[in-house]
């Protein structure tokens, strides 16, 4: 049927010789890649700016001080006080003086106005303060965690989202939030999974691209938009063991295939700035790093915008082992390419000191103060100052019914139905006494999860509250919590017990506390905390229906849940409609459609589990389950308790008629998708491929495509992808992308486990 082709490009004929050599040139770029990663050159990519702008900031450049500019380079954090926002005086003195470029956490339209009036009115050269905040995942109106919006597969909803956020935050001064969260991670004991898109370089890519648009809009003219930070640059997602901050130690051949890609994808899609990580890679942190900073993002990737540090991280080169004291981390910082220097006044107190030594030259800081300079413009900060602090829109632009309705759509397309059995969800109509039991019920604290930016917890919806939003007289609707989320304390389940026993039916909320994920949260042992499991066994042994509704940041490992309760859906935590869009799914308003875009575990030691494994020399072999010299535990099989992708239904889908057609050089595989049950659902269809042969080892499977579908019941649509050669290629030994030719395996289906295949030749 398949017949040879195609499309010659240059490497595709890939010799046996080369194969032969491979671990030959493997090497060698590994060691090329170290000694370009210490080598450190001051020189760095020249930002090409136009017209007026451009003169502008020269002439502004030309009547700088040195104090000044630096100034540019420098970062503060607004604190806290009990009235509400405050900052250093000593900074506040710094800001007067033109000594401050940005400020990171300060709120409220009055407080931003004041900072800028400082900054605007009392300093000598009048350049505005550019203001920064976490704007994760909303900023007043809170949406899921992103990992949780991932879940949605909806690239449009997500990007809607970040629109949304942009809209609130714009309207009160903020214009720079530090997101997205584009950091790949296979390890779901690091607590700042809840903050990404999950394990998938290529789902991630997209989604990074979603947020960056959603962000930034086509610009910044409506006042609407804000500049995206694309961050941790790079690979924080993969610290050893999972915790957080820790060393990132991996060949670089990972590196460029599985983790570079989305922060590649923010820089595509225009992304203002990076953030450095906090770890190292292979021996030297990223925020001293020239080959990442300089000559990977800059020179190859054409990087114009600018690079701020994470929080510190600049000082911490002296923890890391790389500095010897502040001044020489700041030498080791600016001279890899770092611009803004984020908290730690290190370029304040030694930039002066190093351009004396001659140790960096007033060329490169005059180009990083262009590169701050070139976003102030661009927001238009020195046409008008306060511009993000409007009043009007502030009134009417956020937590309108619209984002609010949104929020509540956003949060039902990110539940995964994780189990099901005999459809024991949707809650019958028939019910006539709802329990609503567990720690996570009414639990409003909980409901925004980390990262809240304005969010205030007393507007979210609990789950308790959705549920009596939903059901108002026509059902009994009657609460325990049980227990807490993390103590040992069993008083509570006795009582829990009894009420599950007089209704019809139970929902159990259970999970993390927001606090045990998100950053410097990293778990050892991610089953669900506390004596949660204990209440389940109780509250399930009462023989009633029980629907288990999970709270979490990560994917927990539940083999234990997932043994005893009729039903599992994950909810993540979905923010201010969190109530209402998760009763939506639980009474059948809405067919869940989200699928999980992280494995989870069956337990902790199985970590790291991820779809796109190689096969090994000795894989298990399904029809010898006890065969000993294979890769695979003792006590535990190697597949996943939920595998990527994976996410149920009300409804129920029937995949056949795969078929992968050849034509010039691509290839377009189809496959027929039927809802074989009694009402209309969502289906992500996903496409994923196997090189069979190459010159170095594949993934058994990876994700190339998927496309999010209404199937109406009953009916069957035929779905088709088309890819090209160039989406089959992979990275080399010499860090080269480009595919060959040979055998593959196109996989359909509706998670990455349950697929049907066609063979192609390409
Ligand atoms: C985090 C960043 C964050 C920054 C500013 C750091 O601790 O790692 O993700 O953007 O703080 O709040």
């Amino acid at each position: 049927m398949i017949k040879e082709i195609y499309a010659p490009i240059p490497s595709r004929s890939f010799s046996s010789g080369l194969h032969k050599g491979f671990i030959k040139s493997f090497l060698m770029a590994a060691g090329l890649f170290i000694l370009i990663q210490n080598c450190i050159s001051q020189e760095t990519r020249d930002i090409k700016i136009s017209g007026s702008d451009s003169l502008k900031i020269e002439e502004l450049i030309g009547k700088m001080s040195l104090e000044e500019k630096i100034g540019q380079l420098t970062l503060f954090a607004s604190g806290w006080d009990v009235t509400g926002p405050s900052m250093n005086p000593d900074h506040q003195q710094l800001i007067r003086e033109g000594k401050v470029g940005a400020i990171l956490n300060a709120n409220t339209i009055d407080y931003i106005t004041a900072l800028q009036k400082m900054a605007v009115s009392e300093s000598r050269l009048k350049i505005p303060l550019i203001f920064g905040y976490d704007v994760i995942h909303g900023y007043r109106t809170i949406f899921p965690i992103p990992l949780g919006q991932a879940a949605s597969w909806d690239l449009n909803a997500i990007e809607k989202a970040e629109q949304i956020a942009a809209m609130e935050a714009s309207a009160e001064g903020i214009n720079w939030t530090f997101a997205p969260m584009v950091d790949i991670a296979r390890d779901p004991r690091w607590g700042r999974v809840s903050e990404g898109a999950g394990e998938d370089t290529w789902l991630g890519s997209r989604i990074a691209t979603a947020r960056v648009r959603g962000f930034q809009g086509n610009g910044y003219s409506d006042g609407r938009h804000i500049l995206a930070c694309a961050k941790h640059f790079a690979a924080y997602g993969a610290p050893v063991a999972g915790r957080d901050y820790n060393v990132v130690d991996m060949s670089p051949l990972s590196l460029y295939e599985y983790y570079l890609p989305p922060y590649k994808a923010c820089i595509d899609a225009g992304a203002a700035s990076v953030m450095t990580s906090f770890n190292e890679i292979n021996g030297t942190p990223s925020t001293s790093n020239h080959w990442l900073l300089t000559d990977l993002l800059r020179k190859e990737w054409g990087f114009r915008g600018f690079i701020v540090t994470d929080y510190t991280a600049i000082n911490e080169l002296v923890a890391h082992g790389v500095a010897s004291d502040l001044k020489s981390a700041a030498e080791l910082a600016f001279n890899a390419g770092v611009d803004l220097d984020m908290e730690g006044s290190t370029f304040l107190d030694h930039l002066p000191g190093l351009l004396k030594e001659q140790k960096v030259s007033i060329d490169q800081i005059d180009e990083a103060v262009r590169r701050i300079l070139r976003a102030k413009i661009q927001l238009g900060l020195f046409d008008d100052p306060y511009r993000f602090c409007n009043r009007q829109r502030a009134r009417t632009d956020i937590m309108t019914r619209e984002s609010l309705d949104f929020a509540r759509k956003l949060v039902s397309e990110s539940c995964v139905l994780l189990k099901n059995d005999n459809h024991t969800l949707p809650v019958s109509p028939d019910v006539k006494t709802l329990a609503v039991i567990g720690p996570l019920a009414d639990a409003g604290e909980e409901m925004l999860g980390n990262w809240t930016a304005l969010g205030e917890w007393e507007k979210c919806t609990t789950l308790l509250e959705g549920i009596r939003n939903r059901c108002g007289k026509s059902v009994k609707v009657v609460y325990e919590k049980g227990c807490n989320i993390s103590d040992k304390e069993v008083s509570g389940i006795e009582a829990a017990v009894k009420l599950a026993r007089e209704a019809d039916y139970v929902i159990l909320a259970l999970g993390e506390s927001e606090e045990m994920s998100g950053e410097a949260a990293s778990r050892s042992d991610i089953d669900l905390p506390g004596i949660q499991n204990q209440l389940a066994d109780a509250v399930i042994r009462t023989g009633k229906p029980v629907a288990v509704v999970l709270f979490n940041g990560r994917p927990l490992a539940i083999s234990h849940l997932n043994d005893i309760a009729p039903a599992i859906l994950e909810t993540w935590f979905g923010g201010t409609q969190a109530g209402n869009g998760i009763t939506d799914i639980l009474f059948g308003d809405v067919n869940p459609s989200g699928k999980i875009t992280m494995s989870f575990p069956r337990n902790t030691g199985q970590i790291p589990v991820f779809y796109n494994y190689k096969n090994t020399g000795r894989p298990p072999r399904p029809e010898e389950p006890d065969e000993k010299y294979v890769s695979r535990y003792l006590d535990c099989p190697n597949s996943p308790l939920y595998p990527f992708g994976f996410g149920l239904s009300y409804t129920s889908f029937r995949y056949s008629g795969i078929q992968a057609v050849v034509a010039g050089d691509s290839i377009r595989i189809s496959a027929n998708v039927s809802n074989t049950g009694d009402r209309d659902g969502e289906e992500t269809v996903q496409l994923y491929i196997q090189d069979k042969v190459g010159s170095i080892t594949r993934p058994v499977k990876e994700l190339k495509g998927f496309k999010k579908l209404m199937i109406r019941k009953g009916e069957m649509v035929n779905v088709s992808f088309t890819l090209t050669a160039g989406d089959l290629s992979f990275y080399h030994p010499d860090l080269k992308k480009y595919w060959e030719p040979g055998e593959f395996n196109a996989f359909v289906g509706g998670s990455s486990a349950e697929v049907i295949s066609a063979p192609f030749k390409l």
